[in-house]
C-alpha cells in the first residue's frame, strides 16, 4: 500500500511545478481583505475543506484580541467556524457530517507554533474535515461564510473531486460552490 501512494504524490508535486509562476507567487501571497481561499478534496469517504483568510475578514482587526470587545468578537469566530457544518452545508445527497476541524490564528492563541508574519497582517486558517456515506455524489456546497461574517467579499475555490478538477470563483451574496450539474 505504501508503494501505491507514490505514484499520486509524484503526480501532485508535477502539478505545483507545471504552475505558471505569477500563479505560484500569488499563491504565497494571497492576503488579500475581503477575499478567501478554499481548497476542497473529495477523496473516499471525506469531503476536506482548507481555508485561507485573512484574520480581518472575520473580526475586523488584525492583532492579539486587546479589549474585552475584541476578545468577545474573536470568540464568537471562533464558535462559528467550529460549527462547520452550519458555515459549509454539503450537498445532503452525501449525508456528511462533521469531523474534525482545526483553526490556525496564531494572533488569536490557536497554533502558536505557527509563525505570524510581523506585518501588520494576521491570518484565520482553518481545516474541515467531514465524513460522508456518499462524498462521491456531492456536487455543491452551500459556503455561508457571506452571510455569517460582514468582511468577506470573494470567495476562490479549488474543487478536487471524482468528477474532476474546477476553479471556481464566488463573489458576495452568491454562496453556491457547485463543481457539476
Ligand atoms: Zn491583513
Amino acid at each position: 500500500m505504501k508503494l501505491m501512494s507514490r505514484p499520486l504524490i509524484s503526480l501532485a508535486f508535477t502539478a505545483v511545478v507545471a504552475t505558471p509562476l505569477g500563479a505560484l507567487a500569488q499563491t504565497q501571497h494571497a492576503h488579500v481583505h475581503g477575499q478567501i481561499k478554499l481548497d476542497v478534496v473529495v477523496e473516499g469517504p471525506t469531503v476536506v475543506i482548507e481555508m485561507e483568510s485573512p484574520l480581518d475578514n472575520f473580526t475586523g482587526f488584525e492583532h492579539a484580541p486587546r479589549t474585552d470587545a475584541e476578545k468577545k468578537a474573536a470568540e464568537t469566530v471562533i464558535a462559528q467556524l467550529r460549527a462547520a457544518d452550519q458555515i459549509f452545508r454539503i450537498d445532503p445527497v452525501a449525508n456528511c457530517k462533521l469531523g474534525p476541524v482545526t483553526l490556525r490564528s496564531p494572533a488569536l492563541g490557536l497554533d502558536k507554533t505557527e509563525g505570524e508574519p510581523s506585518e501588520g497582517h494576521a491570518d484565520l486558517d482553518g481545516t474541515f474535515a467531514f465524513n460522508c456515506t456518499n462524498a462521491g455524489a456531492a456536487k455543491f456546497i452551500d459556503v455561508g461564510l457571506f452571510t455569517a461574517f460582514k468582511g468577506p467579499r470573494q470567495i476562490e475555490a479549488q474543487i478536487a473531486a471524482p468528477q474532476g478538477q474546477f476553479k471556481r470563483s464566488l463573489k458576495r451574496p452568491n454562496e453556491r460552490l457547485a463543481w457539476s450539474k
